[in-house]
């Protein structure tokens, strides 16, 4: 190969041979040592590299020449690709912002830019899903109605799946005005747990805190729950920040079901 590019994993999901994850990087390296952003994104999307998509998929050993993702619109739809014929083209157009499979070597993927991309696997019912988690989707708790699909969809015990909570903005760096933190207040229960009135008279939005107490209501286990542990906005040479930049990149995370266990 003639760049490195190094995506992101997460150490809790290193265990289990039959799933691949990761999350894309700001940039990678050319041979001459320079460094090039990632343009990654859906097909439809005119800033989206063809070839960065297919170094992408070739650096995580992945065949499949396509990314499944869905049109994300801030809802908390959850679409289920259970139609081995669907391309990739048809389900760009579904309008949801999470979706499950439990088909083998179709990677699916989210695109995010300080909003919380989440992954899920149930290694009982080997079954995956990915989720964009903003601040709209996680006030309709899209992670748990990911969930509840999981086990209407495949029979997943939520006990069994495992969940980790990808690069995102944190609550160091998420300051939002009244109106957004309002919704919580309204109908979220718990939601003194990731709210913070600061000294400006607005407030810091942890939304990782917030997913990670929806998921734990859905029935996963503490312990089963992952993060990157990475700020977007504070570590913003290593990744996409909206906040930060306004007109940027996005980072996709990505999951995949392998048929086979890789042979190490
Ligand atoms: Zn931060």
């Amino acid at each position: 190969m003639k760049f490195s590019l190094k995506t992101h994993s997460i150490d809790g999901f290193s265990y289990f041979p039959r799933l691949v994850h990761a999350f894309s990087p700001r940039s990678f390296e050319r041979e001459n040592g320079l460094h090039e952003e990632l343009s990654l994104g859906r097909k439809s999307d005119s800033r989206s590299s063809a070839q960065h998509r297919q170094w992408l998929l070739e650096n995580l050993n992945i065949d499949s020449k396509e990314l499944f993702f869905v049109k994300q619109v801030h809802g908390d739809r959850v679409f289920v690709l259970d139609d081995p014929q669907k391309s990739a083209d048809q389900v760009e157009r579904e309008e949801a912002d999470a979706l499950i499979t439990h088909l083998t070597e179709k990677p699916i993927a989210v695109l995010t830019a300080d909003c919380v991309p989440v992954i899920l696997y149930d290694p009982e019912k080997h079954v995956a899903g990915a989720i964009h988690a903003g601040r709209k989707g996680t006030q309709k708790s899209i992670v748990s109605k990911t969930i509840s699909m999981l086990s209407k969809a495949y029979g997943s015990n939520p006990q069994d799946v495992v969940m980790a909570l990808g690069p995102a903005i944190g609550g160091c760096c998420y300051e939002v005005d009244e109106p957004c933190v309002e919704p919580f207040r309204q109908n979220y229960r718990g939601w003194e747990g990731f709210v913070t009135a600061n000294s400006r008279s607005r407030f810091m939005l942890d939304l990782l805190k917030a997913n990670a107490m929806d998921a734990e209501r859905a029935g996963i286990s503490k312990e089963n729950i992952h993060r990157s542990g990475e700020c977007t906005s504070c570590n913003n040479d290593r990744w996409f920040s909206y906040r930060r930049e306004g007109t940027t990149g996005r980072i996709v995370s990505l999951a995949m079901l392998r048929k086979e266990p890789i042979k190490q």
